[in-house]
């Protein structure tokens, strides 16, 4: 398998800052050997390894430049709607959530839920896993992990599925790829009667993952589950 790297743009002649070098290194890859680029949006090429020095690299694209249509994305952008979580719960969540296959994270703040908001740390530490699990499940896509908003103001496009429990649909039924599609998946403490009216009223579709109640790290991943495991 070719080596991959994540480069800030796809352009004929790419020139390596000090950090991605580095990567370029610890891969020992030597100048001439063609490699993987990705961009993180979903632009992807082979380049061939032009120079290469202590915090520099140039890389040329390959003759044949290949940028994939989908490669390995959903057909439309899936964003992950996820209450904030206690602990490191959402350092998991992220990481399988990219491998299956999310554009998106939003975080929410919700009534119930005992973290109410995330230190920067934190959230950089998310975004870096969401990079790493992007890379390692050969994605050209890096998800983006947003900063917490209260579940009233979420916004949406498309279709919003809300895993409750107790709810009639199912995630399969409600899929058509017509349009983006954000899932939801409340706090350990569940969704509140008025924040589940609240998206009802706009909209959104109560699905269910099931007669047994999930853990609110697992159902994010039984609702993504479902989607990715359709096989598209
Ligand atoms: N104590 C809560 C459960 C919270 S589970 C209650 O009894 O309602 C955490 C989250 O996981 C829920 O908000 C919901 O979004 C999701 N979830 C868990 N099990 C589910 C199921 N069987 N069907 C749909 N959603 C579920």
């Amino acid at each position: 398998m070719a080596h991959r790297i994540q480069v800030p743009e796809i352009v004929a002649q790419i020139v390596l800052g000090p950090q991605e070098t580095r990567h370029v290194q610890v891969l020992r890859l030597r100048p001439g050997e063609v490699i993987q680029v990705f961009d993180g949006r979903g632009g992807q090429a082979s380049a061939v390894l032009r120079e290469l020095e202590e915090g520099r690299a140039v890389l040329e694209l390959a003759p044949e430049v290949q940028v994939q249509s989908r490669g390995a994305e959903l057909p439309a952008p899936v964003t992950l709607a996820i209450a904030l979580l206690k602990g490191d719960k959402l350092a998991d969540v992220v990481r399988a959530a990219t491998e299956l296959g999310v554009s998106h994270v939003q975080l929410l703040v919700t009534q119930h839920a005992e973290a109410r908001e995330i230190g920067a740390q934190k959230l950089v530490r998310l975004r870096r896993i969401a990079s790493e699990a992007a890379r390692q499940s050969e994605r050209t896509v890096t998800p983006e992990v947003l900063e917490p908003v209260a579940i009233a103001s979420l916004s949406w496009e498309g279709r919003l599925l809300v895993a409750h429990p107790g709810s009639q649909a199912r995630v399969t039924e409600l899929l058509d790829w017509q349009a983006p599609l954000t899932v939801l998946s409340g706090p350990e403490g569940g969704l509140s009667e008025q924040e589940m009216a609240g998206l009802l009223a706009r909209g959104a579709q109560a699905v269910t993952l099931g007669p047994r109640i999930l853990r609110a790290e697992t159902a994010p991943l039984a609702l993504l589950g479902a989607i990715a495991a359709t096989g598209v």
